[in-house]
């Protein structure tokens, strides 16, 4: 604003992301299967495998050109690179797609290069890991990426049109948008009971099991605001993507949701 306290609240939100995501990184595992009871496993299982990462898009035969240049944005740990490497070698027989996997945040990097020592891509050119905000790529050209995925991380984002203008601009034409995120229950009794379960359990587990309540009301508030699946489609789609079908699938009933735009 005018006199500057938008800035002054968007530098806080920034540093405070950047805080729960320090104080959660070495418990970042533990601490999302108790929250999901295991369910973000699955997800990003799904996530990957409708992803197919590898497949030759024009015969669907497996792809042994130069693979996929995936980007994945807010990866920290490495949850969904390694899935996707996996994916690209075992199931399309694809030695080449690689991953850069981007973060805002050192803590959430180093947790992630540490895992990435007990797989096969720890010092493989396939895998690097930067240092870097969504909202500002530099480092990476335009029309460079074939795809683009953040799971779990564009709700902490605090310009989320600029992250996903960045990731329209970095895309080839013909590349894909995918995000995982937290969505809307679309079922007013499961809902109810979602709710009072993410905002009486979540933060009280995060108190037990990683000494750090705030962190995790945190979290649950930064679900609670995220928008609805109808509203995120829209700024996909004001964004320049061209959004296939009506735009996400649901997992779970609405508690995660994967939105899907290619870039024309
Ligand atoms: N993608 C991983 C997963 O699914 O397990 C990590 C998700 S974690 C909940 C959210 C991540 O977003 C954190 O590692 C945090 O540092 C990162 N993050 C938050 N704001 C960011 C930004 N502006 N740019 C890049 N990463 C950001």
């Amino acid at each position: 604003t005018h006199f500057g306290f938008e800035t002054v609240a968007e530098a806080l939100k920034e540093q405070k992301v950047r805080g729960v995501f320090s104080s959660v990184a070495s418990s970042y595992d533990t601490m999302n299967d108790l929250m999901s009871m295991g369910i973000h496993r699955l997800w990003k299982d799904h996530f990957v495998r409708n992803l197919n990462p590898g497949r030759n898009p024009l015969t669907s035969a497996p792809y042994e050109q130069k693979g996929w240049n995936i980007l994945d944005i807010a990866g920290g740990t490495g949850d969904i690179a390694f899935r996707m490497l996996d994916h690209a070698s075992t199931i399309n027989h694809d030695a080449h797609t690689k991953v850069t996997v981007a973060d805002i945040n050192p803590d959430m990097l180093a947790e992630g290069r540490k895992r990435a020592l007990e797989t096969p891509y720890a010092r493989s050119p396939r895998l690097q890991f930067i240092e870097a905000n969504a909202e500002k790529l530099d480092m990476i050209p335009d029309s460079s990426i074939d795809l683009y995925t953040v799971a779990f991380g564009i709700r902490n984002f605090t310009h989320k049109e600029e992250a996903i203008r960045e990731a329209y601009r970095v895309l080839k034409p013909g590349g894909v948008f995918a995000v995982l995120e937290f969505s809307k229950v679309n079922n007013g009794l499961f809902d109810a009971v979602y709710k009072r379960w993410s905002f009486s359990a979540i933060p009280l587990i995060g108190q037990l099991v990683a000494g750090d309540r705030d962190s995790y009301q945190y979290l649950v508030e930064s679900i609670e605001r995220f928008p609805s699946q109808t509203e995120f489609r829209d700024m996909i789609k004001d964004a320049g993507f061209l959004v296939p079908g009506q735009g996400w699938e649901d997992l779970t009933g609405g508690i995660a949701a994967i939105h899907k735009g290619v870039k024309p």
